[in-house]
């Protein structure tokens, strides 16, 4: 459980009571998010086509290594059967308080491993962009507490910052690397999925449709139309879920993957969870679609989604920060591992099926939202 953060205050730190952390994001001026979209990006990678020419997806089908497309780059090592596992990721502000926003980079990063099953993460980079617009006495007081949020996430995870790097930059950018050596029987290989499994998801959807609709509360026009859809404490308190689950590591989640006999997972980020469902899917070995039925939402998240149709929540496709996992296991022991995941005061919901398929994903037609909002006391 978690409980209500009070804001962060600028004037208690001594700076402009004006201050706004989330001021310092890119927002790109055609109102299409900051992630080069999926389609565009794919055909980017192309570039790392290997020298036989075979794309990232046919170097994946050859399973001796998993890069580009994956959570994770996973390769052997040529020593004693160990494995590199290595992820980055940074992304701009979307809370203002310095700290929290330290410490969801940091869950956001190590997610990725989590979700190939890495519970030991061995070493932590740190990727800083400090705003050239900060005042000296900003970047000594809220840079400061990003870094103590990411250090403090790391610590949490039971590993370490050991470098980084640090520049300046037009926008505040935060994130890093994750690194792992451990044995290749540790990985939990995401590409195992059978007809029949069910797929299961970690933490409820909707965390950027509660941050938006926040920051609409403090502008006249936006607050109009939200308010006829919400009340204004109930976006707060989606607000408070979504920071609660973006701050929450899945290495919970991830570490009861390989009891349960997980056949592959992934994290739940900027493409929404068809986005990421989609590329799951289409690293199957089986010829198996995925199916998703339900959709675990933050409580009334559904109703600005249902007033703002450029959300695509109900299509799968509403970008996340520091989502959950979405797993798929045999259907028994799904049963089991949301038991387990109850038992240990997290969540877990059955959301969908694997069917016999081209290695795609779909939501259905009017898909069940099942309303969450059950961890801010
Ligand atoms: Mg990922």
């Amino acid at each position: 459980m978690g409980s209500r953060r009070s804001p962060f205050d600028p004037v208690a730190h001594g700076l402009d009571k004006d201050f706004q952390l989330t001021n310092y994001t890119f927002t790109d001026p055609r109102g299409v998010g900051w992630k080069v979209p999926q389609k565009d990006l794919l055909k980017l990678l192309d570039e790392f086509k290997d020298d036989g020419g075979k794309s990232a997806e046919e170097m994946m089908l050859q399973r001796t290594e998993f890069g580009i497309g994956s959570d994770c780059s996973v390769k052997p090592l040529p020593h004693g059967g160990l494995c590199l596992v290595e992820t980055t990721d940074f992304f701009y502000p979307l809370v203002d308080d310095p700290y929290v926003m330290g410490q969801i980079a940091c869950a956001n990063v190590l997610s990725d491993i989590y979700a190939m099953g890495v519970l030991e993460c061995d070493n932590m980079l740190m990727l800083l962009g400090v705003p050239q617009r900060f005042s000296d006495k900003e970047r000594e007081i809220i840079i400061p507490l990003m870094m103590r949020g990411f250090r403090d996430m790391a610590n949490m995870a039971g590993t370490k910052v050991r470098g980084g790097q640090t520049v300046l930059n037009p926008w505040c950018t935060i994130g890093g690397t994750a690194t792992s050596v451990c044995p290749g029987t540790s990985i939990v290989c995401p590409d195992n999925a059978l007809v029949g499994d069910v797929l299961v998801l970690t933490k409820p959807l909707g965390t950027q449709i509660a941050i938006t609709a926040r920051q609409w509360l403090s502008i006249p026009e936006k607050k109009k139309k939200l308010n006829a859809l919400i009340t204004a404490e109930d976006v707060e308190r989606a607000y408070q879920e979504a920071v609660y689950n973006m701050c929450k590591l899945n290495k919970i989640s991830a570490s009861l993957m390989a009891t349960y006999n997980a056949h592959g997972a992934t994290d739940i980020t900027g493409f929404g969870i068809l986005g990421h469902a989609e590329n799951l899917a289409k690293c199957q070995k089986e010829e198996v679609s995925f199916a998703i039925h339900n959709l675990p939402v933050i409580a009334r998240m559904q109703h600005i989604a249902k007033g703002y149709s450029e959300f695509k929540l109900l299509q799968g496709y509403s970008p996340e920060t520091s989502g959950g996992l979405l797993i798929a296991f045999p259907r028994e022991q799904a049963a089991s591992y949301c038991k387990e995941m109850d038992r240990l005061g997290a969540s877990a919901w059955i959301i969908g099926i694997v069917e016999k398929g081209n290695r795609t994903a779909r939501v259905i037609d009017k898909p069940r939202v099942i309303e969450v909002n059950t961890n801010i006391t």
